[in-house]
């Protein structure tokens, strides 16, 4: 009955990455490495990471008219995303201009551009994308109101997982519509406004009085939380040897959204998705580390 099984409403970005001896300090000019162009953004990402997996996926993005819009809809083409619902035009492509020194911190500039322009407006025109899909799951890299709006024209029946990254204060309506809201600490605390006490349950408890219908708590090499107002579970993590954990958010949330429209119980949908997570964090970059149904099931 649904086209979709998951519809992504997000960014989409290029990653531009040197590598550089030393971060260039204000006023110095240093040089860097050969220039590495990556595909990014929270949408793009989630939407390649649960194509991957095998789920019916569609991505409503906007990316400019430019080399780095046309590089990012045929990564999410060659994945098996729909890109129908990708809007090109009103500002350049989404850039996030990356160094990184040997010792792996770095400093990051993002030009959000397209992804800015990706309106309230947008949403109400893709009215039948948002009817054709089992579960939306959105991020914070476009503008809330874009978010409130996919909250507020969400049909009934109708899934809504969201990660609220780069994390802002959500209004009620939006917490509300959550199901889950999956934060990691840094996230969970500035949701909630205030510093969390206690243990990552207690977290989740304060997040619920918030008004979300569940919340999963992420917590990266120990695993996830899930709590939905009735039980707190915990999720272990799958032990592997952590490579690169870029992306690795994303990858859990596609994966949890996905296995939760085909029917599964939050606690085992984020089982799944901690096998999807690390097996991410075992390859280099995001999109490029994401597994396939088939290496999970090794895992
Ligand atoms: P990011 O923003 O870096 O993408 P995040 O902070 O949103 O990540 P994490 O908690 O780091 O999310 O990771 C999501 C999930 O991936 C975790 O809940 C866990 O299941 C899995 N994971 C992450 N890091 C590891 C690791 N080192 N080993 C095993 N599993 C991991």
């Amino acid at each position: 009955m649904y086209d979709y099984d998951l519809l992504v409403v997000g960014s989409a970005n290029a990653d531009l990455v040197i590598g550089v001896e030393r971060r260039p300090a204000a006023g110095e000019t240093v040089l860097g490495s050969d220039l590495v162009v990556h595909p990014g953004g929270k949408g793009a990402n989630q939407a390649v990471a649960a194509a991957r997996l095998g789920a019916r996926t569609a991505l409503l993005a906007r990316v400019g008219d430019d080399a780095h819009g046309r590089l990012l809809l045929g990564t999410q083409r060659a994945a098996g995303v729909d890109t129908a619902g990708v809007l090109v035009g009103g500002a350049p492509t989404g850039v996030a201009l990356i160094t990184v020194d040997p010792s792996g911190d770095n400093s990051i500039v993002v030009s959000p551009g397209a992804n800015a322009r990706l309106t309230p407006e947008d949403v109400r025109a893709a009215d039948a994308l948002l009817r054709a899909s089992r579960v939306v799951s959105a991020q914070l890299e476009i503008p809330l109101e874009t978010v409130e709006e996919v909250v507020l024209n969400l049909p009934s029946g109708t899934r809504f997982v969201l990660n609220p990254s780069p994390p802002r204060p959500l209004p009620a309506a939006v917490l509300a519509a959550c199901d889950p809201l999956i934060v990691n600490e840094h996230e969970a605390r500035v949701i909630a406004g205030r510093a969390l006490d206690g243990s990552p349950e207690d977290w989740a408890a304060a997040l619920l009085t918030l008004g979300p219908r569940s919340v999963v708590v992420t917590l990266g090499a120990q695993g996830a939380l899930v709590a939905d107002g009735e039980a707190v579970t915990r999720v272990p993590s799958v032990k592997v040897d952590a490579v690169d954990t870029t992306g690795a958010g994303d990858a859990f949330t596609a994966a949890l959204a996905w296995r939760l429209g085909a029917g599964s119980s939050l606690p085992d949908a984020a089982a799944y998705a901690a096998r999807v997570g690390a097996a991410a964090v075992t390859r280099a970059g995001a999109q490029e580390s994401f597994p396939s149904a088939e290496e999970v099931a090794a895992l």
